[in-house]
């Protein structure tokens, strides 16, 4: 079996690293079965985008699911430059990581509870549980692409603590359930990793925050829901000092149009490059605004509080910086 190239756009199979692409996934077995029952299209998309899967969305703004339990339909954005960076660059790293987070990419979209079912009546370690449980699922995808493509996991470093030397010692002592306990060690690193834009959150408090924002809403009724977490940057999250807890500053968000699968709260994963990851000093502060209040309200109000967790380390250096993902 080979790739069906049809599930990429045109601007994709314009790009002169398309040819290298398909040669390299055709010899992973398991990326060209994902490639080519994903149901949805591969777009190139602008530079600085980043990758992300979006599931599509009925008129009321939520997601299909088949029998299966994945979406029916969507899309998958890759990030112009990083397709750019296999042609320019001779190191053969940049298409592995690149097949590899395709893969990954592909896990969300294709793979039972790779894009969970969530909604805001779950209690909140039911719905941050299930979003990082995607990871794990998505990551399981990457690592088994990439021990086929004999390459390192885009969400993985090197070294001997890394997550692919983890798995690696997993799969040599456990092939019995290696599945399930793969996407565990997956949510679990997901779990420690912050996302580009939120670098003072690991995923854990970012779906937590999520979850707390979106809390007792309904989707049309206001703009909290409608933050574009794509651009959120990490200026827009500060931290108060001695305060145990981080908050969340509403005025520099971008805004989503109303419909969209982000006002369901289907948290969606992006993933970024090293060079967009900032090491601002958490400890800067910003003037507080409607979000905030918004938030404390919601956690005043609310006895099971999903913001009663402790806060998160504001030493920045603590954040991993080779990955990030978002939704
Ligand atoms: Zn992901």
């Amino acid at each position: 079996m080979a790739v069906d190239i049809s599930k990429f756009d045109k601007g994709f199979r314009n790009h002169p690293s398309f040819n290298q692409i398909v040669t390299e996934a055709n010899k992973s077995p398991l990326l060209v079965e994902l490639i080519n029952k994903f149901p949805g299209k591969i777009e190139l998309g602008e530079p600085g985008s980043a990758g992300y899967f979006e599931p599509a969305v009925d008129r009321n703004g939520r997601v299909a699911f088949g029998g299966n339990g994945v979406p029916t339909a969507g899309i998958i954005n890759i990030d112009k430059d990083w397709v750019d960076q296999i042609s320019i660059s001779p190191n053969p790293k940049y298409l592995g990581q690149f097949t590899t987070m395709l893969a990954h990419e592909l896990g969300h979209a294709c793979e039972p509870e790779g894009y969970p079912k969530t909604n805001y009546s779950m209690p909140s370690d039911d719905y941050v549980n299930a979003l990082l449980k995607g990871e794990g699922v998505a990551i399981l995808a990457e690592y088994r692409v990439a021990r086929q493509l004999h390459t390192q996991m885009w969400s993985s470093d090197s070294s001997p603590n890394g997550l692919q030397a983890k798995l690696d010692a997993e799969l040599a002592t456990n092939r019995c359930n290696f599945a399930d306990k793969a996407s565990e060690i997956g949510a679990n690193h997901y779990a420690s990793q912050s996302p580009s834009g939120v670098p003072h959150l690991n995923y854990k408090q970012y779906y937590e925050t999520w979850y707390a924002l979106a809390y007792g809403h309904s989707y049309t009724s206001g703009e909290i829901e409608r933050i574009d977490w794509k651009k959120v940057k990490p200026e827009h999250i500060a931290t108060k000092p001695g305060a145990n807890r981080e908050f969340l500053n509403a005025r520099p968000l971008s805004l989503k149009p109303p419909v969209s699968a982000l006002q369901q709260g289907q948290a969606t994963c992006v993933q970024t490059s090293d060079a967009q990851h900032s090491s601002r000093s958490a400890h800067e502060t910003y003037p507080v605004m409607g979000a905030q209040q918004y938030l404390e309200q919601k956690l005043s109000q609310s006895r099971d509080t999903p913001w009663a967790h402790p806060a998160p380390s504001n030493n920045a250096s603590d954040h991993p910086s080779h990955v990030s993902h978002e939704y």
